[in-house]
């Protein structure tokens, strides 16, 4: 049974999971606009795995004898200026997102509870992994620039997300 304080951690971090892929949909939306649908198709895989990532918490939270409360979900920035910031705040955006994972770790090991710290093993992975991606693609978008043909080939890569079965 889930003790009522890392119940009350576990509800936040499954909003926080379910904003995250609520901000990637705005930025596919933002993609989409641009005519840059490689991009926004990646962004699109992105949501879905954050919602996974909130229902593996959802599914867990119950499989203890907790209860699940949904709480608002803030609305997104709607506004972006190139996609070399929207990858500077996706990165951003995961640094908060693990931060926020290992406090909830910090927190499982103070109430002395065994299960969540296991559970948590593998998002703590997994941010190591988000992290490392959006490093990895706003380094490619500094190369890129401004230059229209480097763009249409990274755009044409980020396709390929989904179809490569990642
Ligand atoms: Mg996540």
């Amino acid at each position: 049974m889930l003790n009522q304080v890392m119940e009350k951690a576990l509800n936040t971090q499954i909003n926080l999971e379910f904003s995250s892929a609520y901000l990637y949909l705005a930025m596919s939306a933002y993609f989409e606009n641009e005519d840059l649908a490689g991009f926004a198709s990646w962004m699109k895989h992105q949501a879905k795995e954050e919602t996974e990532h909130a229902m593996k918490l959802f599914d867990y939270v119950h499989s203890r004898g907790g209860r699940v409360v949904l709480q608002a979900i803030p609305q997104p920035a709607t506004d972006f200026e190139s996609p070399l910031s929207v990858f500077r705040q996706a990165y951003d955006h995961e640094c908060m997102v693990s931060r926020s994972i290992h406090d909830l770790y910090d927190l499982a090991v103070k109430e002395k509870d065994h299960a969540t710290q296991v559970h948590l093993h593998w998002f703590i992975e997994e941010q190591v992994e988000e992290e490392a991606t959006a490093q990895a693609i706003v380094a490619k978008l500094e190369m890129a620039g401004k230059h229209q043909g480097p763009m249409f080939m990274l755009d044409r890569a980020m396709a390929e997300r989904g179809i490569t079965g990642h």
